[in-house]
């Protein structure tokens, strides 16, 4: 009697849905989580004649995959003997959903992958066979094949050191360094740096440096996240803009934000920019100049996530992006370090 409780609370709680036919197609058992998956069970399985017959006839078992109400499962079916005597079927339904979107996901990402290596790879070969036919006498062919090169081979190197990061962020088990971090400096060390490659443009980050409390987290990959928008809204921005970065704490969250007065972000699209490998640009007419792969944003979900924060964004095409970092205060010095922050406010007004 305990072996068969034992049974039945295994049966009842699988994940997989189970149930059990004999010869003649009557239902023999069937557990809880296949009346789940199939409230109607009748119509679910009304295709599945041809696997029933070819196991009480054929092949003693077989798996198949199909597709039901927008979602995927994997048949498994076998041919058993029953203890009294006769022939049955059992039928193990397995919802291959999440596992079909990995797959389905992997999928992309290789063939984005190989599609982004070959179109620069394809310019450096070519460019260097038209070297070894032409010589250097054509000093400007010479020239522009050198700089192209050099151009392709570094963006070859950014797409390899994505692909690296992006390799070390989607791991759930990636290593963070937590530490405590001053958020204004970060901001400063950030912002700094961007200014130095966004002057060339024409392009301003600016960002008033004021003592903000503490939050905990990973220096190196906030800044690596901080330095993925800012160059977003670089790129995304005219010769003569400014991309205004701005720092608030409430009292659970220090909000970062950071503004641009760019092209901005369609609105059907601005959920998909976090995704791997998507670019906006392959739908408008893709421009190489911005030369992105997609992989920025995704790699700052991952890491803003597993600091327990958030990332938004809000946009109007043509008048720029508003992205939102949320990042946790932790709770015994939110409010404590927030006094002299307003006070130092004020002294810093009257100067
Ligand atoms: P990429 O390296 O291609 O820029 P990201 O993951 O960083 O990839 O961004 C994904 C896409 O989101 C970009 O290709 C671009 O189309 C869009 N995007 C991101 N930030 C901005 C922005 N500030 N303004 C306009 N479009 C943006």
């Amino acid at each position: 009697e305990i072996s068969r409780n034992q049974m039945a609370t295994v049966f009842s709680s699988m994940q997989d849905g189970v149930i059990a036919f004999d010869s003649q197609k009557n239902v023999i058992t069937q557990n809880r989580r296949l009346s789940e998956m199939f409230p109607d069970l009748k119509i679910a399985l009304a295709g599945f004649d041809a696997v029933f017959e070819q196991l009480l006839t054929e092949k003693p078992e077989s798996a198949s995959e199909f597709e039901y109400e927008g979602k995927n499962y994997l048949l498994n079916a076998k041919r058993i003997e029953m203890r009294e005597g006769g022939t049955g079927v059992l039928f193990v339904v397995s919802d291959i959903t999440a596992v079909k979107k990995v797959e389905e996901e992997q999928n992309r990402f290789i063939s984005s992958v190989s599609h982004e290596l070959k179109t620069p790879l394809t310019t450096l070969i070519g460019y260097t066979d038209l070297l070894e036919r032409r010589g250097f006498d054509d000093k400007a062919l010479a020239e522009k094949a050198i700089s192209t090169m050099k151009n392709e081979g570094n963006r070859l190197l950014r797409l390899v050191n994505d692909l690296l990061n992006i390799n070390k962020y989607h791991s759930y088990d990636f290593d963070l360094i937590f530490t405590d971090i001053d958020p204004d400096a970060l901001l400063v060390d950030v912002c700094s740096e961007m200014n130095v490659a966004s002057g060339e443009l024409g392009i301003s980050v600016m960002y008033d440096s004021r003592p903000l409390p503490q939050i905990k987290g990973d220096y190196d990959r906030l800044k690596q996240s901080l330095i993925n928008v800012i160059e977003n809204a670089i790129k995304y921005s005219k010769p003569g803009d400014a991309v205004r970065v701005n720092a608030i704490p409430d009292d659970e969250f220090l909000e970062i934000t950071i503004r641009d007065y760019g092209e901005g972000i369609p609105e059907d699209k601005k959920e998909k920019i976090f995704e791997t490998f998507y670019r906006v640009e392959e739908d408008r007419s893709r421009l190489s100049i911005k030369g992105g792969f997609g992989l920025g944003l995704s790699i700052v979900k991952n890491i803003i996530e597993r600091h327990n924060g958030t990332v938004s964004v809000e946009s109007f095409e043509g008048e720029g992006t508003l992205m939102v970092i949320r990042l946790p205060l932790p709770k015994d010095n939110s409010k404590a370090e927030r006094v002299p922050e307003d006070i130092s406010g004020e002294v810093e007004g009257d100067e």
